[in-house]
């Protein structure tokens, strides 16, 4: 994907649209959602554009995963461990993922029931 066919978080991490930065680095980037279901509730990406985990491939764990050691820095940073934190990645219309790019949403600041609603 380049230029106008970005997809939103492509253009929020880079930077054409702009989001409220929690961490960056050349793997990974942070934002808080825009419509927080939290205290905290940060948006964690791989840079690299992924439709959605159904688009994964083995080639691709490595971005899986770097993201995923991130969240678990950015949880600390933000003092969500010791407590505790949930991470949610939404698939397709039934788990009611609206955007097409891989991404985890790091919850935390309150409890969550379980089953998830
Ligand atoms: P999904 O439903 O695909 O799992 O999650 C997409 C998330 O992105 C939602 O929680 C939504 O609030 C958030 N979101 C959508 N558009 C924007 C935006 O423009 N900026 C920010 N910061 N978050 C957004
Ligand atoms: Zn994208």
């Amino acid at each position: 994907m380049a230029g106008n066919d970005r997809c939103l978080f492509c253009r929020i991490a880079h930077g054409e649209i702009p989001s409220k930065k929690v961490y960056e680095d050349s793997d990974v980037f942070a934002f808080y959602d825009i419509n927080p279901q939290a205290p905290t509730h940060v948006i964690v990406i791989p840079r690299k554009h992924i439709s959605s985990l159904d688009d994964l491939s083995d080639g691709e764990a490595n971005v899986v995963g770097i993201t995923l050691v991130r969240l678990a820095q950015i949880a600390r940073d933000l003092h969500l461990s010791s407590d505790g934190y949930r991470v949610v990645a939404n698939h397709g219309e039934a788990a009611g993922q609206t955007v097409f790019h891989i991404h985890f949403h790091l919850l935390g600041g309150r409890n969550f029931g379980w089953p998830p609603g």
